[in-house]
């Protein structure tokens, strides 16, 4: 072993080699960058020999292993780590695949804005200076019924600004059954207590009423917060004060309502016979002073939170020092303009929504169609076959509904399912499927036609 110490060529030699100067030249690399590459793969290298997982015979052998290795570790290092993959998972709002696609409409927007100067903050009619927080007001307002709104980063924020802004050093108060934690990483009591607002929870978890809130309100009281339980379903011995009820307790003893809505639905999906989130409009309609939520859940937009409601308080909003740190980029709006505009005028030509709304009748259509395709192409290594499936809806919403969906299994006779569900995932572009009963699956409901050619194409050269 000693011996095949010996054959690695030293740092300089390799670093000086025509290969590796060739791929500095080549992929503008800095030296020290390049020697990073080189220490790491001769020490994986070493460690690799000591366990005597590999051997050369001679010096030139290894420089050329050595040179390989480099070459395979710096191209993985400069391959993007964003990137394109095929959701076949049929959850529509997948949170580890970026959750809402943009439409066509709002990605054309998003490129001509991030390519051209823009009106970020430019008044189109005077040519003064405009605010980025008049942009798409008045669009928001026309949709939901609002009086006033302003856009932040995410929905998180929108809560946390909230917070922060009406209730900081003073008690919300919040039923013990709407406390939940969302997507592992979002907890109303965590965000509440970075804001510094002071957490009354009342109630129970199964059951809160009315009284609760009342006996709550005190004059440290600041706010009443309502969270919609959005990836939580409560069934049974379960009731919730109602948010008609609870604006009438706020009138009453003038504490401040305002409801956390998470997913910011605009569009009634139960004439579709699709669960029932509630309509931003509805919760608007009963007179609430503030709503917040996401635009990359079921409003199928960019990631940006939108806080709605009472003027005066929107007014507050913008003038707080929070309104700059949570403020979004243009490219951010020029995708929410887009898709608020898609909502206006009935467009749903929204890819979330086109997911939601495809029936198992139309996927079955292009599952067989799939399938049929494949065994054209003569290859017989993979076994296609088509197969109902349950899809969800994801991002911590409807989590009660299953959408009837459909699908085909992938089985192969050299591969384990495990294995072929990795081998899938390590093409370009990467083709992400779910294992059940050792067959891979894939849901043609987060699958687009084009991308169909695309994975027929790759299972074709899988065999
Ligand atoms: C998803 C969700 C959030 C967090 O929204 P982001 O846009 O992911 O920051 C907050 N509250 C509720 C109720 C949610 O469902």
């Amino acid at each position: 072993m000693k011996n095949l110490f010996r054959l690695i060529p030293s740092i300089h030699d390799i670093l000086h080699s025509d290969e590796m100067q060739k791929l500095k030249q080549e992929q503008g690399l800095p030296e020290t960058f390049l020697k990073r590459r080189v220490n790491q793969v001769v020490d994986d290298i070493r460690e690799e020999l000591l366990k005597n997982e590999l051997s050369f015979e001679s010096k030139n052998e290894a420089l050329i292993v050595i040179q390989n290795r480099v070459v395979h570790n710096i191209k993985k290092y400069l391959s993007d780590r964003i990137e394109p993959v095929i959701n076949g998972t049929g959850t529509i709002l997948h949170t580890n695949l970026g959750r809402a696609r943009l439409s066509e409409k709002a990605i054309h927007q998003v490129v001509q804005v991030a390519k051209h100067y823009s009106t970020l903050e430019f008044d189109r009619d005077s040519g003064e200076r405009g605010s980025r927080h008049d942009l798409v007001e008045e669009l928001i307002k026309e949709l939901t019924g609002a009086e006033a709104a302003i856009v932040v980063n995410n929905n998180a924020a929108s809560v946390y600004m909230v917070l922060t802004a009406f209730a900081k050093n003073h008690e919300v108060i919040v039923s013990r059954g709407e406390l939940v934690e969302i997507g592992g990483s979002f907890r109303v009591s965590s965000i509440m207590e970075e804001s510094g607002a002071l957490l009354k929870e009342v109630g129970t978890t199964n059951k809160t009423h009315l009284f609760d809130y009342e006996k709550a309100i005190n004059d440290q009281t600041s706010l009443m917060m309502k969270v919609h339980t959005s990836n939580f379903h409560m069934v049974g011995f379960t009731d919730q004060v109602t948010r008609e009820d609870l604006v009438e307790l706020g009138k009453d003893h003038h504490v401040m309502t305002y409801e956390d809505l998470g997913s910011g639905m605009v569009y009634d999906l139960t004439r579709h016979g699709i669960g029932k989130e509630p309509l931003v409009m509805d919760v608007l309609k009963s007179g609430i002073d503030l709503v917040s939520f996401s635009g990359d859940k079921l409003f199928g937009g960019p990631q940006v939170g939108i806080i709605a409601g009472k003027k005066q308080y929107i007014k507050q909003l913008k003038k707080h020092q929070l309104a700059r740190v949570l403020r979004v980029d243009k490219m951010t709006y020029a995708a929410l303009e887009s898709t608020l505009k898609q909502w206006l005028q009935q467009d749903l030509n929204i890819p979330t929504i086109r997911d939601l709304l495809i029936t198992r009748e139309e996927l079955q259509k292009r599952v067989k169609l799939f399938i049929r395709r494949y065994y054209e192409c003569h290859h017989k290594g993979l076994t296609l076959k088509e197969i109902p499936l349950k899809s969800m809806v994801g991002g911590g919403t409807l989590p009660e509904i299953e959408l009837d969906s459909y699908g085909v299994s992938i089985t192969s006779r050299h591969l384990s399912a495990t294995k072929l569900k990795s081998k899938l995932r390590n093409l370009k572009p990467r083709i992400i499927a779910r294992v059940e009963q050792e067959q891979v699956l894939l849901d043609f409901r987060t699958i687009t036609p084009e991308e169909e050619v695309i994975i027929l194409k790759k299972l074709v050269e899988i065999d």
